[in-house]
Protein backbone atom coordinates (compact mmCIF):
# COMPACT_ATOMS: atom_id res chain seq x y z
CA UNK A 1 0.00 0.00 0.00
CA UNK A 2 1.14 3.65 -0.91
CA UNK A 3 -0.01 6.87 -0.28
CA UNK A 4 1.25 10.37 -1.26
CA UNK A 5 -0.04 13.49 -0.63
CA UNK A 6 0.36 17.22 -1.29
CA UNK A 7 0.46 20.26 0.43
CA UNK A 8 -3.33 22.08 1.34
CA UNK A 9 -2.77 24.91 -0.22
CA UNK A 10 -6.50 26.54 1.29
CA UNK A 11 -4.26 26.79 4.65
CA UNK A 12 -1.30 28.34 4.15
CA UNK A 13 2.28 26.88 5.65
CA UNK A 14 -0.12 23.57 6.09
CA UNK A 15 0.98 19.43 4.71
CA UNK A 16 -0.08 16.35 5.48
CA UNK A 17 3.05 14.79 6.59
CA UNK A 18 3.20 11.95 4.04
CA UNK A 19 4.69 9.81 6.38
CA UNK A 20 1.96 9.88 8.87
CA UNK A 21 -0.16 9.55 5.24
CA UNK A 22 1.78 6.55 4.46
CA UNK A 23 1.22 4.88 7.95
CA UNK A 24 -2.63 5.41 8.50
CA UNK A 25 -2.38 3.84 4.33
CA UNK A 26 -1.08 0.66 5.88
CA UNK A 27 -4.51 -0.16 7.70
CA UNK A 28 -6.44 -0.27 4.74
CA UNK A 29 -7.49 -4.13 3.99
CA UNK A 30 -6.74 -4.15 0.32
CA UNK A 31 -4.54 -6.28 -2.37
CA UNK A 32 -0.88 -6.05 -2.75
CA UNK A 33 -1.06 -3.61 -5.83
CA UNK A 34 -4.54 -1.70 -5.37
CA UNK A 35 -6.01 1.50 -6.95
CA UNK A 36 -5.57 4.44 -5.71
CA UNK A 37 -8.29 7.42 -4.68
CA UNK A 38 -7.75 11.65 -4.22
CA UNK A 39 -8.56 12.76 -0.86
CA UNK A 40 -10.10 15.99 -1.84
CA UNK A 41 -10.36 19.12 0.66
CA UNK A 42 -13.74 21.08 0.37
CA UNK A 43 -11.71 23.83 1.88
CA UNK A 44 -10.23 24.69 -1.56
CA UNK A 45 -10.65 21.63 -4.03
CA UNK A 46 -7.29 20.31 -3.73
CA UNK A 47 -5.77 17.19 -3.41
CA UNK A 48 -4.68 16.47 -0.31
CA UNK A 49 -3.80 12.52 -0.38
CA UNK A 50 -4.21 9.57 -2.28
CA UNK A 51 -5.23 6.56 -0.02
CA UNK A 52 -5.58 2.49 -1.71
CA UNK A 53 -8.95 1.29 -2.46
CA UNK A 54 -10.41 -1.52 -1.19
CA UNK A 55 -12.20 -3.92 -3.39
CA UNK A 56 -16.07 -5.70 -2.38
CA UNK A 57 -13.42 -8.94 -2.52
CA UNK A 58 -11.06 -6.88 -0.12
CA UNK A 59 -14.19 -6.09 2.44
CA UNK A 60 -15.32 -9.84 2.11
CA UNK A 61 -11.66 -10.92 3.30
CA UNK A 62 -11.50 -8.46 6.28
CA UNK A 63 -15.09 -9.83 7.47
CA UNK A 64 -13.19 -13.28 7.16
CA UNK A 65 -10.13 -11.50 8.59
CA UNK A 66 -12.02 -10.20 11.75
CA UNK A 67 -13.96 -13.17 12.78
CA UNK A 68 -11.11 -14.95 13.43
CA UNK A 69 -9.97 -12.53 15.27
CA UNK A 70 -12.93 -12.00 17.32
CA UNK A 71 -12.52 -15.01 19.80
CA UNK A 72 -9.02 -13.87 20.73
CA UNK A 73 -10.48 -10.26 21.46
CA UNK A 74 -13.81 -12.00 23.07
CA UNK A 75 -11.17 -13.50 25.81
CA UNK A 76 -10.01 -10.38 26.76
CA UNK A 77 -11.13 -9.09 30.32
CA UNK A 78 -13.43 -5.98 30.48
CA UNK A 79 -10.69 -4.88 32.18
CA UNK A 80 -8.13 -5.17 30.06
CA UNK A 81 -10.32 -3.40 26.78
CA UNK A 82 -11.47 -0.62 29.50
CA UNK A 83 -7.64 0.40 29.85
CA UNK A 84 -7.36 0.60 26.07
CA UNK A 85 -10.41 2.86 25.55
CA UNK A 86 -9.32 4.85 28.43
CA UNK A 87 -5.40 5.54 27.06
CA UNK A 88 -7.24 6.03 23.92
CA UNK A 89 -9.11 8.62 25.50
CA UNK A 90 -6.01 10.28 26.90
CA UNK A 91 -4.55 10.14 23.27
CA UNK A 92 -7.35 11.87 21.74
CA UNK A 93 -7.01 14.53 23.72
CA UNK A 94 -3.50 15.18 23.56
CA UNK A 95 -3.50 14.60 19.71
CA UNK A 96 -6.40 16.48 19.25
CA UNK A 97 -4.65 19.07 16.77
CA UNK A 98 -3.71 16.92 13.79
CA UNK A 99 -7.43 15.35 14.23
CA UNK A 100 -9.00 18.40 14.20
CA UNK A 101 -7.17 19.46 10.92
CA UNK A 102 -8.29 16.50 9.34
CA UNK A 103 -11.87 16.53 9.96
CA UNK A 104 -11.83 19.94 8.80
CA UNK A 105 -9.89 19.07 5.73
CA UNK A 106 -11.82 16.39 4.85
CA UNK A 107 -15.27 17.90 5.86
CA UNK A 108 -14.89 21.82 5.55
CA UNK A 109 -16.23 22.34 8.72
CA UNK A 110 -15.26 25.21 11.20
CA UNK A 111 -12.50 24.64 13.79
CA UNK A 112 -14.88 24.59 16.74
CA UNK A 113 -17.46 22.22 15.39
CA UNK A 114 -14.34 19.73 14.54
CA UNK A 115 -14.20 20.02 17.91
CA UNK A 116 -17.12 18.92 18.95
CA UNK A 117 -16.16 15.56 17.71
CA UNK A 118 -13.20 15.48 19.24
CA UNK A 119 -15.23 15.94 22.69
CA UNK A 120 -17.72 13.55 21.18
CA UNK A 121 -15.71 10.61 21.00
CA UNK A 122 -13.92 11.18 24.45
CA UNK A 123 -17.39 11.25 26.42
CA UNK A 124 -18.45 8.06 24.37
CA UNK A 125 -14.55 5.99 25.08
CA UNK A 126 -14.93 7.17 28.69
CA UNK A 127 -18.18 6.25 29.24
CA UNK A 128 -18.20 2.43 27.49
CA UNK A 129 -15.08 2.16 29.03
CA UNK A 130 -16.77 2.75 32.78
CA UNK A 131 -19.67 1.09 32.14
CA UNK A 132 -19.53 -2.20 29.54
CA UNK A 133 -18.67 -4.58 32.27
CA UNK A 134 -21.74 -3.56 34.35
CA UNK A 135 -24.38 -3.41 31.28
CA UNK A 136 -23.19 -6.71 30.12
CA UNK A 137 -22.53 -8.35 33.66
CA UNK A 138 -24.60 -11.94 33.46
CA UNK A 139 -28.35 -11.30 35.91
CA UNK A 140 -29.78 -13.79 38.04
CA UNK A 141 -33.53 -13.46 36.41
CA UNK A 142 -36.75 -15.46 37.91
CA UNK A 143 -36.75 -18.87 37.18
CA UNK A 144 -39.70 -21.05 36.12
CA UNK A 145 -40.13 -22.84 40.02
CA UNK A 146 -38.53 -20.49 42.92
CA UNK A 147 -35.30 -22.09 44.22
CA UNK A 148 -35.52 -25.04 41.83
CA UNK A 149 -35.03 -23.09 38.61
CA UNK A 150 -32.04 -20.82 38.22
CA UNK A 151 -31.77 -18.92 35.16
CA UNK A 152 -29.06 -16.41 33.96
CA UNK A 153 -29.37 -14.16 31.55
CA UNK A 154 -25.93 -12.78 29.49
CA UNK A 155 -24.80 -11.32 26.73
CA UNK A 156 -22.93 -12.56 24.15
CA UNK A 157 -21.06 -11.08 21.49
CA UNK A 158 -22.58 -10.57 18.20
CA UNK A 159 -19.22 -11.65 15.89
CA UNK A 160 -18.83 -9.20 13.51
CA UNK A 161 -20.00 -6.03 13.14
CA UNK A 162 -20.48 -4.20 10.11
CA UNK A 163 -19.97 -0.26 10.15
CA UNK A 164 -20.91 2.21 7.34
CA UNK A 165 -20.49 6.21 8.01
CA UNK A 166 -21.10 9.17 6.19
CA UNK A 167 -18.78 11.84 5.73
CA UNK A 168 -20.44 14.69 7.88
CA UNK A 169 -18.94 13.89 11.31
CA UNK A 170 -15.86 11.84 9.74
CA UNK A 171 -14.66 11.15 13.30
CA UNK A 172 -17.40 10.90 15.64
CA UNK A 173 -19.40 8.58 13.02
CA UNK A 174 -16.48 6.90 12.19
CA UNK A 175 -15.57 5.48 15.87
CA UNK A 176 -18.28 6.23 18.05
CA UNK A 177 -20.53 3.07 17.06
CA UNK A 178 -17.10 0.75 16.67
CA UNK A 179 -16.17 1.97 20.59
CA UNK A 180 -19.57 0.12 22.28
CA UNK A 181 -19.33 -2.72 19.63
CA UNK A 182 -15.58 -3.42 20.85
CA UNK A 183 -16.16 -3.25 24.07
CA UNK A 184 -19.02 -5.92 23.86
CA UNK A 185 -16.11 -8.04 22.50
CA UNK A 186 -16.99 -8.03 18.86
CA UNK A 187 -14.72 -6.98 16.01
CA UNK A 188 -15.15 -4.92 13.15
CA UNK A 189 -15.06 -3.69 10.09
CA UNK A 190 -15.39 -0.01 9.47
CA UNK A 191 -16.33 1.24 5.59
CA UNK A 192 -15.76 5.26 5.99
CA UNK A 193 -17.36 7.30 3.77
CA UNK A 194 -14.34 7.92 1.42
CA UNK A 195 -14.29 11.71 1.95
CA UNK A 196 -13.45 11.52 5.33
CA UNK A 197 -10.85 8.36 5.22
CA UNK A 198 -8.22 10.17 6.36
CA UNK A 199 -9.38 10.89 9.73
CA UNK A 200 -11.33 7.30 10.11
CA UNK A 201 -7.72 5.96 9.46
CA UNK A 202 -5.79 8.18 12.05
CA UNK A 203 -8.50 7.38 15.14
CA UNK A 204 -8.21 3.74 13.87
CA UNK A 205 -4.03 3.97 14.23
CA UNK A 206 -4.67 6.26 17.32
CA UNK A 207 -6.84 2.94 18.87
CA UNK A 208 -3.71 0.64 17.85
CA UNK A 209 -1.60 2.92 20.01
CA UNK A 210 -3.97 2.79 22.65
CA UNK A 211 -3.56 -1.16 22.47
CA UNK A 212 -6.00 -2.63 20.51
CA UNK A 213 -4.51 -5.63 18.79
CA UNK A 214 -4.41 -6.30 15.30
CA UNK A 215 -7.36 -7.76 13.60
CA UNK A 216 -10.22 -6.55 15.97
CA UNK A 217 -11.12 -3.34 14.00
CA UNK A 218 -10.54 -3.95 10.49
CA UNK A 219 -11.04 -0.62 7.44
CA UNK A 220 -11.51 -0.93 4.17
CA UNK A 221 -12.27 2.27 1.78
CA UNK A 222 -13.83 2.90 -1.24
CA UNK A 223 -17.51 3.39 -2.63
CA UNK A 224 -20.64 3.00 -0.71
CA UNK A 225 -22.58 1.21 -2.75
CA UNK A 226 -19.93 -1.18 -3.43
CA UNK A 227 -17.41 -1.78 -0.49
CA UNK A 228 -19.75 -0.70 1.97
CA UNK A 229 -22.34 -2.70 0.43
CA UNK A 230 -19.80 -5.95 0.81
CA UNK A 231 -19.49 -4.92 4.46
CA UNK A 232 -22.71 -4.99 5.29
CA UNK A 233 -23.63 -8.38 3.39
CA UNK A 234 -20.81 -10.86 5.82
CA UNK A 235 -21.05 -9.27 9.19
CA UNK A 236 -22.98 -9.77 11.59
CA UNK A 237 -24.94 -6.75 12.88
CA UNK A 238 -25.17 -3.87 10.01
CA UNK A 239 -24.70 -0.34 11.66
CA UNK A 240 -25.41 2.26 9.28
CA UNK A 241 -25.66 6.01 9.39
CA UNK A 242 -27.05 8.17 6.74
CA UNK A 243 -29.85 9.05 4.41
CA UNK A 244 -33.10 7.29 4.67
CA UNK A 245 -33.24 6.43 0.82
CA UNK A 246 -30.10 4.19 1.91
CA UNK A 247 -30.95 2.75 5.20
CA UNK A 248 -33.91 1.58 4.04
CA UNK A 249 -32.22 -0.44 1.43
CA UNK A 250 -29.76 -1.57 3.82
CA UNK A 251 -32.36 -2.66 6.55
CA UNK A 252 -34.48 -4.41 3.96
CA UNK A 253 -31.48 -6.96 2.93
CA UNK A 254 -30.07 -7.40 6.89
CA UNK A 255 -34.14 -8.07 6.98
CA UNK A 256 -33.08 -10.87 4.31
CA UNK A 257 -30.24 -12.25 6.26
CA UNK A 258 -32.38 -11.71 9.39
CA UNK A 259 -28.85 -10.37 10.94
CA UNK A 260 -29.64 -6.94 13.42
CA UNK A 261 -29.59 -3.76 12.56
CA UNK A 262 -29.28 -0.13 13.37
CA UNK A 263 -30.03 2.75 11.24
CA UNK A 264 -29.37 6.67 11.71
CA UNK A 265 -30.97 8.57 9.09
CA UNK A 266 -32.51 11.70 8.27
CA UNK A 267 -34.09 14.35 9.87
CA UNK A 268 -36.04 17.79 9.41
CA UNK A 269 -35.85 18.40 12.80
CA UNK A 270 -37.67 21.33 14.47
CA UNK A 271 -37.01 24.14 17.37
CA UNK A 272 -39.74 25.45 18.69
CA UNK A 273 -39.28 29.18 20.86
CA UNK A 274 -42.43 29.22 23.30
CA UNK A 275 -44.22 32.62 24.55
CA UNK A 276 -42.05 32.36 27.88
CA UNK A 277 -38.38 31.88 26.15
CA UNK A 278 -35.77 33.56 27.30
CA UNK A 279 -34.52 35.10 23.93
CA UNK A 280 -30.96 36.17 24.63
CA UNK A 281 -30.47 32.33 25.25
CA UNK A 282 -33.03 31.04 22.17
CA UNK A 283 -31.22 33.64 19.71
CA UNK A 284 -27.83 32.37 19.98
CA UNK A 285 -29.09 28.96 20.86
CA UNK A 286 -31.17 28.45 17.86
CA UNK A 287 -28.03 29.81 15.62
CA UNK A 288 -26.36 27.18 16.58
CA UNK A 289 -28.75 24.57 16.07
CA UNK A 290 -29.14 25.21 13.06
CA UNK A 291 -25.94 26.71 11.60
CA UNK A 292 -23.15 24.15 13.20
CA UNK A 293 -21.28 22.23 10.34
CA UNK A 294 -23.07 24.38 8.28
CA UNK A 295 -26.50 22.83 8.87
CA UNK A 296 -24.55 19.32 7.61
CA UNK A 297 -25.93 17.12 10.79
CA UNK A 298 -28.43 14.84 11.39
CA UNK A 299 -29.99 16.40 14.41
CA UNK A 300 -29.31 20.26 13.56
CA UNK A 301 -32.88 22.37 13.35
CA UNK A 302 -33.99 23.00 9.63
CA UNK A 303 -37.97 25.03 11.08
CA UNK A 304 -38.15 27.26 13.52
CA UNK A 305 -41.27 27.53 15.06
CA UNK A 306 -41.82 30.59 17.13
CA UNK A 307 -45.22 31.83 19.10
CA UNK A 308 -46.79 34.76 17.80
CA UNK A 309 -46.05 36.22 21.25
CA UNK A 310 -42.45 36.28 20.26
CA UNK A 311 -42.24 36.03 16.62
CA UNK A 312 -41.63 39.54 15.97
CA UNK A 313 -39.14 40.05 19.03
CA UNK A 314 -37.42 36.50 18.15
CA UNK A 315 -37.18 36.38 13.87
CA UNK A 316 -35.14 39.77 13.52
CA UNK A 317 -32.84 38.90 16.23
CA UNK A 318 -32.04 35.21 15.07
CA UNK A 319 -32.32 36.50 11.40
CA UNK A 320 -29.12 38.92 11.82
CA UNK A 321 -27.55 36.94 14.49
CA UNK A 322 -27.06 34.51 11.55
CA UNK A 323 -26.17 36.87 9.31
CA UNK A 324 -22.78 37.95 11.85
CA UNK A 325 -22.05 34.84 11.65
CA UNK A 326 -17.89 34.69 11.21
CA UNK A 327 -17.72 32.64 7.63
CA UNK A 328 -14.09 31.31 6.58
CA UNK A 329 -11.96 28.59 6.04
CA UNK A 330 -8.79 27.82 8.03
CA UNK A 331 -7.59 25.49 9.91
CA UNK A 332 -7.50 27.93 13.29
CA UNK A 333 -10.79 28.83 15.84
CA UNK A 334 -12.10 32.14 15.17
CA UNK A 335 -15.01 31.10 12.80
CA UNK A 336 -18.33 29.81 12.66
CA UNK A 337 -19.34 28.49 9.45
CA UNK A 338 -17.28 26.76 7.62
CA UNK A 339 -17.73 25.07 4.12
CA UNK A 340 -20.35 22.85 3.01
CA UNK A 341 -18.62 19.50 2.08
CA UNK A 342 -18.63 19.04 -1.38
CA UNK A 343 -20.27 20.24 -5.09
CA UNK A 344 -23.30 17.60 -4.31
CA UNK A 345 -24.18 19.49 -1.45
CA UNK A 346 -23.65 23.25 -2.25
CA UNK A 347 -25.74 21.99 -5.41
CA UNK A 348 -28.63 20.38 -3.21
CA UNK A 349 -28.80 23.80 -0.81
CA UNK A 350 -28.88 25.94 -3.74
CA UNK A 351 -31.60 24.02 -5.65
CA UNK A 352 -33.99 24.31 -2.18
CA UNK A 353 -33.24 28.09 -1.51
CA UNK A 354 -33.98 28.73 -4.72
CA UNK A 355 -36.82 26.83 -5.15
CA UNK A 356 -38.31 28.16 -2.37
CA UNK A 357 -37.62 31.75 -3.37
CA UNK A 358 -38.75 31.14 -6.99
CA UNK A 359 -42.64 29.75 -5.01
CA UNK A 360 -42.55 33.41 -3.17
CA UNK A 361 -40.93 32.15 0.15
CA UNK A 362 -38.97 35.61 1.58
CA UNK A 363 -35.23 35.37 2.18
CA UNK A 364 -34.43 37.00 5.44
CA UNK A 365 -30.72 36.57 5.48
CA UNK A 366 -28.33 34.66 3.50
CA UNK A 367 -29.35 32.98 0.48
CA UNK A 368 -26.48 33.35 -1.31
CA UNK A 369 -22.81 30.87 -2.48
CA UNK A 370 -19.47 32.41 -1.45
CA UNK A 371 -16.99 31.24 -4.19
CA UNK A 372 -14.61 34.49 -2.36
CA UNK A 373 -14.31 31.83 1.04
CA UNK A 374 -14.25 28.67 -0.74
CA UNK A 375 -15.81 26.71 -3.80
CA UNK A 376 -18.57 25.27 -1.51
CA UNK A 377 -19.09 27.74 0.81
CA UNK A 378 -23.02 29.05 1.43
CA UNK A 379 -24.22 31.26 3.45
CA UNK A 380 -26.25 30.96 6.76
CA UNK A 381 -30.02 31.29 5.18
CA UNK A 382 -33.28 31.95 7.18
CA UNK A 383 -36.31 31.98 5.01
CA UNK A 384 -39.82 33.13 5.95
CA UNK A 385 -43.34 32.04 3.90
CA UNK A 386 -41.99 28.64 3.60
CA UNK A 387 -45.25 26.89 2.45
CA UNK A 388 -45.62 23.07 1.23
CA UNK A 389 -45.22 23.42 -2.26
CA UNK A 390 -41.58 24.48 -1.64
CA UNK A 391 -38.90 21.62 -1.12
CA UNK A 392 -37.19 22.59 2.04
CA UNK A 393 -40.34 22.53 3.67
CA UNK A 394 -40.66 18.64 3.96
CA UNK A 395 -37.25 17.95 2.53
CA UNK A 396 -34.26 17.28 4.46
CA UNK A 397 -31.60 20.42 3.28
CA UNK A 398 -28.80 19.12 5.25
CA UNK A 399 -27.31 22.33 5.13
CA UNK A 400 -27.27 26.02 6.32
CA UNK A 401 -31.09 27.21 5.40
CA UNK A 402 -33.85 26.75 8.04
CA UNK A 403 -37.26 28.27 7.89
CA UNK A 404 -39.49 30.26 10.16
CA UNK A 405 -43.12 29.56 11.23
CA UNK A 406 -45.52 31.51 13.30
CA UNK A 407 -47.87 29.30 15.53
CA UNK A 408 -50.95 30.70 18.01
CA UNK A 409 -50.62 28.19 20.73
CA UNK A 410 -48.40 25.30 21.91
CA UNK A 411 -50.78 22.67 20.51
CA UNK A 412 -50.08 24.19 16.87
CA UNK A 413 -46.55 23.59 17.86
CA UNK A 414 -46.47 20.44 19.09
CA UNK A 415 -48.92 19.58 15.80
CA UNK A 416 -46.39 21.38 13.28
CA UNK A 417 -43.28 19.83 14.67
CA UNK A 418 -44.85 16.20 14.25
CA UNK A 419 -45.77 17.10 10.46
CA UNK A 420 -42.98 15.39 8.97
CA UNK A 421 -42.35 11.95 7.86
CA UNK A 422 -38.92 12.17 10.34
CA UNK A 423 -38.68 11.97 14.12
CA UNK A 424 -34.60 12.30 15.06
CA UNK A 425 -34.21 15.60 17.14
CA UNK A 426 -36.12 18.64 18.44
CA UNK A 427 -35.72 21.57 20.31
CA UNK A 428 -38.18 23.63 22.70
CA UNK A 429 -37.15 27.04 24.32
CA UNK A 430 -39.32 27.62 27.46
CA UNK A 431 -38.67 28.94 30.90
CA UNK A 432 -40.64 26.56 32.59
CA UNK A 433 -38.19 23.39 32.16
CA UNK A 434 -41.44 21.43 33.61
CA UNK A 435 -43.71 22.65 30.99
CA UNK A 436 -40.56 22.17 28.30
CA UNK A 437 -41.09 18.01 29.56
CA UNK A 438 -44.88 17.85 29.06
CA UNK A 439 -44.39 19.24 25.41
CA UNK A 440 -41.50 16.67 24.45
CA UNK A 441 -43.81 14.16 25.15
CA UNK A 442 -46.21 15.01 23.13
CA UNK A 443 -43.24 15.44 20.17
CA UNK A 444 -42.14 12.26 18.40
CA UNK A 445 -38.64 12.34 17.88
CA UNK A 446 -35.82 10.25 19.89
CA UNK A 447 -34.33 13.00 21.25
CA UNK A 448 -35.87 16.52 22.56
CA UNK A 449 -33.60 19.22 24.10
CA UNK A 450 -35.27 21.52 26.10
CA UNK A 451 -33.05 25.18 25.70
CA UNK A 452 -30.62 23.50 24.20
CA UNK A 453 -30.63 22.58 20.18
CA UNK A 454 -29.15 19.22 19.80
CA UNK A 455 -25.59 18.98 21.93
CA UNK A 456 -27.11 18.43 25.44
CA UNK A 457 -28.71 14.97 24.59
CA UNK A 458 -26.39 13.89 21.83
CA UNK A 459 -23.74 14.97 24.52
CA UNK A 460 -25.43 13.02 27.70
CA UNK A 461 -24.38 9.93 26.03
CA UNK A 462 -25.27 7.40 29.02
CA UNK A 463 -29.33 8.06 27.72
CA UNK A 464 -29.96 6.86 24.06
CA UNK A 465 -30.67 8.57 21.02
CA UNK A 466 -31.95 7.98 17.74
CA UNK A 467 -34.63 8.04 15.11
CA UNK A 468 -38.47 7.68 15.28
CA UNK A 469 -40.49 7.14 11.89
CA UNK A 470 -38.43 7.25 9.20
CA UNK A 471 -34.86 8.76 11.21
CA UNK A 472 -33.95 5.17 11.87
CA UNK A 473 -34.68 1.91 13.86
CA UNK A 474 -32.07 1.34 17.27
CA UNK A 475 -30.32 3.79 19.26
CA UNK A 476 -26.92 4.52 19.90
CA UNK A 477 -25.31 5.80 23.10
CA UNK A 478 -26.89 4.85 26.46
CA UNK A 479 -27.69 0.98 27.19
CA UNK A 480 -29.54 0.41 24.33
CA UNK A 481 -25.95 1.48 22.36
CA UNK A 482 -24.04 -1.85 23.43
CA UNK A 483 -26.73 -3.90 23.78
CA UNK A 484 -27.59 -3.80 20.66
CA UNK A 485 -24.14 -5.54 19.67
CA UNK A 486 -25.04 -8.18 21.59
CA UNK A 487 -27.24 -11.33 21.78
CA UNK A 488 -28.86 -12.14 25.09
CA UNK A 489 -28.99 -15.45 26.42
CA UNK A 490 -31.19 -17.55 28.72
CA UNK A 491 -29.46 -20.20 30.62
CA UNK A 492 -31.06 -22.10 32.72
CA UNK A 493 -30.92 -25.36 35.20
CA UNK A 494 -33.40 -26.98 37.22
CA UNK A 495 -32.47 -28.44 40.19
CA UNK A 496 -34.03 -31.39 42.04
CA UNK A 497 -36.82 -31.78 40.68
CA UNK A 498 -38.05 -31.70 36.76
CA UNK A 499 -40.57 -29.93 35.28
CA UNK A 500 -43.15 -32.92 34.98
CA UNK A 501 -44.87 -34.90 37.38
CA UNK A 502 -42.85 -36.71 39.99
CA UNK A 503 -43.57 -39.40 43.43
CA UNK A 504 -45.87 -41.08 40.27
CA UNK A 505 -48.34 -38.12 40.17
CA UNK A 506 -50.34 -38.79 37.27
CA UNK A 507 -50.93 -35.98 34.35
CA UNK A 508 -53.91 -34.64 35.98
CA UNK A 509 -53.05 -33.91 39.55
CA UNK A 510 -49.76 -32.77 37.95
CA UNK A 511 -51.77 -30.06 36.02
CA UNK A 512 -54.17 -29.16 39.54
CA UNK A 513 -50.92 -29.06 41.59
CA UNK A 514 -48.98 -26.75 39.12
CA UNK A 515 -52.86 -24.40 38.86
CA UNK A 516 -52.94 -24.03 42.68
CA UNK A 517 -48.97 -23.38 42.59
CA UNK A 518 -49.73 -20.53 39.84
CA UNK A 519 -51.96 -19.07 41.63
CA UNK A 520 -50.30 -19.10 45.21
CA UNK A 521 -47.35 -17.53 43.00
CA UNK A 522 -49.53 -14.98 42.05
CA UNK A 523 -50.86 -14.69 45.13
CA UNK A 524 -47.62 -14.11 46.92
CA UNK A 525 -45.91 -11.51 44.29
CA UNK A 526 -49.09 -9.29 44.97
CA UNK A 527 -48.75 -9.16 48.55
P1 LIG B 1 -26.11 8.36 1.98
O1 LIG B 1 -27.15 7.45 2.49
O2 LIG B 1 -26.14 8.70 0.56
O3 LIG B 1 -24.68 7.77 2.28
C1 LIG B 1 -24.25 7.45 3.59
C2 LIG B 1 -23.08 6.50 3.47
O4 LIG B 1 -23.55 5.24 2.99
C3 LIG B 1 -22.04 6.97 2.45
O5 LIG B 1 -20.77 6.75 2.98
C4 LIG B 1 -22.31 6.10 1.24
O6 LIG B 1 -21.14 5.89 0.49
C5 LIG B 1 -22.79 4.83 1.89
N1 LIG B 1 -23.64 3.99 1.03
C6 LIG B 1 -24.42 4.37 0.00
N2 LIG B 1 -25.05 3.28 -0.51
C7 LIG B 1 -24.66 2.21 0.21
C8 LIG B 1 -24.97 0.81 0.16
N3 LIG B 1 -25.81 0.31 -0.73
N4 LIG B 1 -24.38 0.01 1.06
C9 LIG B 1 -23.55 0.50 1.99
N5 LIG B 1 -23.21 1.81 2.07
C10 LIG B 1 -23.77 2.65 1.20
O7 LIG B 1 -26.18 9.66 2.89
P2 LIG B 1 -25.34 10.99 2.72
O8 LIG B 1 -26.16 11.94 1.96
O9 LIG B 1 -23.96 10.72 2.27
O10 LIG B 1 -25.27 11.42 4.26
C11 LIG B 1 -26.10 12.35 4.79
C12 LIG B 1 -27.33 11.68 5.39
O11 LIG B 1 -26.96 10.98 6.55
C13 LIG B 1 -28.38 12.68 5.83
O12 LIG B 1 -29.65 12.21 5.49
C14 LIG B 1 -28.22 12.71 7.33
O13 LIG B 1 -29.36 13.12 8.03
C15 LIG B 1 -27.84 11.31 7.62
N6 LIG B 1 -27.15 11.22 8.90
C16 LIG B 1 -27.80 10.66 9.95
C17 LIG B 1 -27.19 10.62 11.20
C18 LIG B 1 -27.90 10.04 12.41
O14 LIG B 1 -27.23 9.77 13.41
N7 LIG B 1 -29.20 9.86 12.38
C19 LIG B 1 -25.91 11.14 11.35
C20 LIG B 1 -25.29 11.68 10.26
C21 LIG B 1 -25.90 11.71 9.02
Amino acid sequence: MTATMTPAQATPGFALDPERVRTWAELVVCSREPEHFEVRTPMSGEVIATLPLSTPEDAERAVTAARSSQKRWAATTFEARRDILLRFHDLLLDGQSELLDLVQLESGKARSQAHEEVADTAIVARHYALTAEKTLRPRRRAGAYPVLTQSIESYLPKGVVGIVSPWNYPLSLAITDAIPALMAGNAVVLRPDMQGSLTALAVVHLLHEAGLPDGALEVVLGRGSTVGNAVLEHADYVCFTGSTATGRRIAQAAGERLVGCSMELGGKNSLYVAADADLDRAVPGAVRACFASAGQLCISTERVIVHEKVYDAFVPRFAAAAAALRMGSALTYGYDLGSLASAEQLEAVTRHVDDAVAKGATVLSGGRPRPDLGPFAYEATVLSGVTAEMACRNEETFGPVVSVYRVASDDEAVALANDTEYGLNASVWTRDVRRGRALAARIRTGTVNINEGYAAAWGSVAAPMGGMKASGIGRRHGDEGILRFTESQNVTAQRLLPIAPVFGMDDEKFAKTLTSALRALKASRRA
